[in-house]
């Protein structure tokens, strides 16, 4: 498949947007495609039954649905890392989000939270209500200063609730408080989104106003479907100058 390009008509890999969502007694997987053939995207489960599907495909990092759907004539793009030579401006961020997401939801307790953050590797995470419509990011830095606060405010004995099924009864009196946190209290409320054709260029100008490291990237019905971080915009413009980036390097 060559990336970054457009066809009309004929096979294309779909790229599967797979938003999960982790609250406090189970996590809740979505997946989605872009169907060329409604202009919209719909739920992986409808193309099981549809003529159009061919098959599913998987990479190391993303799985596509392979679709014959597009009418001849009607342009789609396809996913993949953009060409080289690309503009910012007119390079959208669809070829460089990370369509597969961790979300939480507002009600995640702090040490469900902070075990998410490290058992992940994440820096960061959209808090999503239960249609999956973004109310904020939460990020690790929210994580470090409330701890810095609480320290602050009480030089208590600090141990930190981490990790599901911490009782609260183990923690000790600053913990106990930490423990009655949730990720809706922790967030950043105001959320800037961006759908996935905004180029890289609106995307890095939102986060060079908003001061933030990442945006969620929303379907048509504002419902996540990947997010665009500081990094991957870092790495595209490392790409448009020559370097050599495997495609794990740095990776959040
Ligand atoms: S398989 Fe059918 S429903 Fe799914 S994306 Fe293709 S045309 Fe749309």
């Amino acid at each position: 498949m060559s990336s970054g390009a457009k066809l009309t008509g004929g096979a294309h890999w779909l790229p599967v947007r797979a938003r999960r969502v982790h609250d406090v007694h189970e996590t809740a997987m979505s997946r989605t495609v872009y169907c060329p053939t409604t202009g919209s995207h719909v739920p992986l489960g409808d193309c099981e039954h549809c003529g159009h599907r061919i098959a599913i495909d998987r990479t190391e990092r993303t799985t596509f649905l392979v679709c014959d759907g597009a009418p001849a004539g009607k342009v789609v793009d396809l996913p993949g890392t953009p060409p080289l030579g690309g503009d910012a401006s007119d390079t959208p961020i669809r070829g460089i989000m990370a369509s597969q997401v961790e979300c939480v939801a507002r009600t995640l307790p702090f040490h469900d939270l902070l075990a998410l953050f490290i058992d992940y590797n994440l820096s960061g995470v959209p808090v999503v209500d239960s249609e999956g419509h973004p109310c904020g990011v939460v990020s690790k830095s929210d994580v470090v200063w409330t701890l810095q606060e609480a320290v602050d405010a009480e030089r208590d004995e600090l141990v930190v609730p981490y990790g599901r099924g911490t009782p609260p009864e183990a923690t000790g009196e600053l913990g106990k408080r930490l423990y009655q946190l949730t990720a809706g209290e922790l967030m950043t409320p105001v959320v800037f989104s961006v759908p996935e054709s905004a180029s890289i260029a609106r995307a890095a100008a939102i986060m060079a106003y908003e001061g933030v490291h990442r945006v969620p990237v929303v379907s048509e019905y504002n419902e996540v479907i990947g997010v665009v971080s500081s990094l991957d915009i870092a790495r595209w413009v490392a790409a448009q100058a020559g370097y050599v980036l495997s495609s794990e390097c740095g990776r959040r």
